[in-house]
């Protein structure tokens, strides 16, 4: 390993599932790798106050799955392990969309474990604590970035430590995975560089959520279901996955005017009123557990740093704090493992250069951008359809949402287009294989016949 080493020490800001995949990156290439995490972490697969999201239906997508699996060799079986459910993509999960309650149902090969999301990051907690060159320090709470005396070169990280002290830890990186990215955006305000421009679509989102122990009787044809009403009328959306230890989650999601409610006769209300009675049959006879959580998800945020044309050396933003997706489309974990991989990959092969982490920031975004762009458009151009969203529309909206319900239309009929469809919706492929130019045409025909 003495080879591989580019520097002595790298911080990481956050614990989450941005941070915990970004330090097991980093572990290879630096003789040190310190996780700064502000909350108190459990011992167990447990809410925590860091990260009030996870307390919603969260979708490991297989792409992420994978992305996690090149991190951590083994994370599929430990996840199964842990109690995570194995659903068979295309076949277990129930997808109800407009003109297909359900849509054809199909063994498309792809896997994706079902579980909670402190279940998804103690797993990944564990495998990173396994590393003997990787310490997370609970309790400290970073607070800013600090830069070498008279250059522009990002050296340490000052943060409120567990006895409320303040402490400066020196770093040649710090990767910023806090989720807000405000200490990559104060350092830039503070001496006066430009911010990134920023993609900004206002979904105006609202998210309730509760867990039901899986009844006796619960349907045998389907583990998983998701529901979406038609965008133009609202796009009322019910998500449901199974949990470890025989459970489901349940979010409901609605926009604007219309969020669902945190009361639980509310909540069941706002389930009959999706397009199909489905959820709402599945739930209203099962034993809940706890009370109906709810999330406000203003907007999609991407923050384009790779248009910046400087960027100071030294400091890295990461997952969430370069993009923020609709969380419907259950995209964040699965990028921020994706990216995970990537920086491990460019300091694989920056390695061999003189000063590696010298130009690693831009490298980072530019490659980064290619991760983005499929998850991000496959969010976006449904959310535009959504009357009340705001933000700048493409001018081509109306003919990719034509090629997009064709393309529904076709994936339905052919087994192939529906695993390809999927394999693009996981993350697994770019969204660019859905314009191979036969398909197109295909999809022309039907739009034709139609
Ligand atoms: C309602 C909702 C549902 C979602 N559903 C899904 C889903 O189904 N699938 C999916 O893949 N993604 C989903 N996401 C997105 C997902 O939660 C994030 O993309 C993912 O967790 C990666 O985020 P992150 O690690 O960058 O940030 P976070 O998960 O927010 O983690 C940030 C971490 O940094 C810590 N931190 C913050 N500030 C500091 C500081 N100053 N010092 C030290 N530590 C700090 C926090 O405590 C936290 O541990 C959802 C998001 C929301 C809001």
């Amino acid at each position: 390993m003495a080879s591989t080493l580019i520097g002595r020490q790298a911080v990481v800001v956050g614990a989450g599932m941005a941070g915990l995949p970004a330090a097991r990156a980093l572990a290879d290439y630096f003789e040190h790798v310190i996780v700064l995490e502000r909350d108190t972490l459990p011992f167990d697969a447990t809410q925590r106050a860091g990260t009030p999201q996870a307390r919603h239906t969260h979708g490991l997508l297989a792409g992420g799955q994978q992305a996690l699996a090149e991190l951590f060799p083994g994370f599929e079986q430990d996840l199964a392990g842990a109690g995570a459910v194995p659903v068979r993509v295309g076949l277990d999960l129930r997808f109800e969309m407009p003109g297909f309650d359900p849509f054809p149902r199909r063994d498309l090969g792809v896997i994706a474990y079902a579980m909670s999301r402190p279940l998804v990051e103690f797993t990944a907690r564990q495998r990173v604590k396994r590393h003997a060159n990787i310490a997370i320090r609970e309790n400290c709470r970073a607070q800013d970035v600090v830069v070498a005396s008279g250059g522009t070169t990002v050296s340490a990280v000052r943060f409120e430590n567990s006895k409320g002290e303040s402490e400066t830890l020196a770093a040649d990186l710090i990767v910023e995975a806090s989720g807000r990215g405000n200490l990559t955006l104060g350092l830039l305000e503070s001496t006066g560089q430009p911010l990134p421009e920023e993609t900004v679509i206002g979904v105006d989102i609202g998210y309730a959520t509760a867990v039901f122990a899986i009844p006796d009787n619960a349907p045998a044809d389907w583990m998983s279901l998701m529901i979406f009403d038609p965008p133009a009328e609202g796009g009322l959306a019910g998500i449901m996955l199974p949990l470890e230890r025989n459970r489901w989650i349940m979010t409901l999601v609605g926009h604007h005017g219309h969020k669902p409610p945190g009361d639980w006769d509310g909540f069941l209300a706002y389930a009959q009123q999706l397009r199909t009675r489905t959820i709402y049959n599945a739930i209203k006879g099962a034993e809940r557990l706890g009370g109906v959580a709810r999330f406000g998800f203003p907007a999609s945020v991407r923050r384009h740093f790779d248009r910046l044309e400087k960027f100071p050396p030294g400091l890295l933003p990461f997952g969430d704090a370069i993009c923020r997706f609709n969380p419907v489309y259950g995209q964040g974990m699965s990028v921020a493992a994706q990216e995970a991989c990537l920086l491990r990959e460019l300091l694989r092969r920056r390695g061999k250069e003189t000063g590696p982490l010298a130009g690693l920031a831009p490298a980072f975004f530019a490659e980064a951008e290619t991760l983005i762009e499929t998850p991000w458009a496959l969010a976006a151009i449904p959310d535009y359809a959504v009357p009340e969203t705001e933000g700048d529309r493409p001018d081509d909206l109306e003919q990719t949402l034509e090629f997009g319900a064709g393309l529904v239309q076709l994936a339905a009929t052919d087994a192939q287009v529906h695993k390809l469809w999927t394999e693009v919706l996981h993350l697994l492929k770019p969204q660019s294989v859905l314009r191979d130019p036969e398909i197109v045409e295909r999809v022309k025909a039907l739009a034709a016949q139609a």
